[in-house]
C-alpha cells in the first residue's frame, strides 16, 4: 500500500571551512516524500537520525563556524580516480 511516494537516496558532500581551513566529507541519506498536497518533502538523515539540511545550515565540526563552503563530493572522486585508460 503506497500512502505516499517515498524514496531514499544517498548523497555525499564535501565541505570546506573558510574560518579554520578544515575540510571533510559527509554522506547523507536523503528521504524524498510527496506530501498530502503533492508538495515535495526532503529530509536529511545521518545514521538514521534527522539532521538539518547541510546545504542551508552547514557548521564546522572543528571550530563550530558557519562560514562553510559546500562542494559536490563527486568531483573529488573524479579527481582521485585520475584520467581513464584513454578513450578509443
Ligand atoms: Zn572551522
Amino acid at each position: 500500500m503506497a500512502e505516499s511516494e517515498r524514496a531514499t537516496t544517498r548523497e555525499s558532500y564535501a565541505f570546506a571551512c573558510l574560518s579554520c581551513g578544515y575540510s571533510w566529507e559527509q554522506r547523507f541519506e536523503v528521504e524524498l516524500r510527496t506530501g498530502p498536497e503533492g508538495e515535495r518533502l526532503v529530509r536529511y538523515l545521518v545514521g538514521g537520525r534527522p539532521v538539518p539540511s547541510p546545504l542551508t545550515h552547514p557548521s564546522c565540526p572543528n571550530c563550530g563556524g558557519h562560514r562553510v563552503r559546500v562542494l559536490p563530493a563527486g568531483t573529488v572522486d573524479a579527481v582521485r580516480r585520475g584520467p581513464g585508460s584513454g578513450a578509443p
